[in-house]
């Protein structure tokens, strides 16, 4: 585990996201020993034909995904588009964890916790923008890593909360001055304003007005 030669260090990345991930299995009731991580050399060819041939003898025990766990085929595809969709948002807020060198192995069952991926899964944030802060200066839409804002010239922008991956950019580069960019968590996101009455009616300054 320590001889990786690499600055990066990405078998302990590897790792976390691999206990992680199977946590989020578990989450959504697949069993999680479909998933498996070990660490070895390219010196070890019998060790790692021995893990890979028990490691397919489990899994092909466990049958096709979703039928070892007695779960219906269109709702675990529902499900799993459901997280894929959010991987960015989950990398996002388990960063910090993400990097740790976890080291020793009666720490892995218990890193990520079944109340911390519920509270992941439950605390999930929305973004919306505010229609009376929005001055239309374009920025967050220029910057959304997925087009998921509506924009135009001195139109009020509107994030499409289907294509969203909760980045956070758009809250992140919205200027201080207008702060039209609104987490939200655990209610509702309110309906966007429809097409058609997104002007921006900016007010004018009077000659001489203090
Ligand atoms: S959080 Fe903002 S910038 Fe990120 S995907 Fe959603 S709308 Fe786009
Ligand atoms: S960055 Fe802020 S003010 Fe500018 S368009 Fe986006 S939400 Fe509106």
């Amino acid at each position: 585990m320590n001889e990786c030669n690499y600055v990066t260090q990405g078998n302990y990345h590897a790792l976390t996201m691999t206990l992680l991930c199977r946590k989020i299995m578990e989450h959504i009731g697949l069993n999680p020993e479909r998933l498996s991580i070990e660490f070895m050399s390219a010196g070890e060819g019998i060790r790692f034909a021995e893990v890979t041939n028990d490691f397919v003898k489990k899994v092909k025990e466990l049958g096709p995904l979703g039928d070892g766990e007695g779960i219906d085929k269109g709702g675990l595809k529902s499900k799993l588009a459901e997280i894929r969709k959010l991987v960015p948002y989950i990398k996002r807020v388990k960063n910090d964890k993400l990097g740790t060198r976890l080291k020793n192995t009666e720490e892995y069952d218990t890193f990520f916790t079944r109340e911390e991926i519920d509270s992941l899964f439950r605390d999930v944030v929305s973004y919306y923008i505010e229609p009376d802060k929005c001055e239309a200066c374009m920025i967050c839409a220029r910057r959304c890593p997925v087009g998921a804002i509506a924009s135009a010239k001195n139109q009020v922008h509107v994030i499409d909360q289907e294509k969203c991956i909760k980045c956070e950019t758009c809250f992140e580069v919205c200027p201080g001055q207008f702060s039209a960019v609104r987490k939200i968590v655990g209610e509702s996101v309110p309906l966007p304003l429809p097409e058609g009455q997104r002007d921006i009616v900016r007010k004018v300054k009077e000659k001489g007005a203090a």
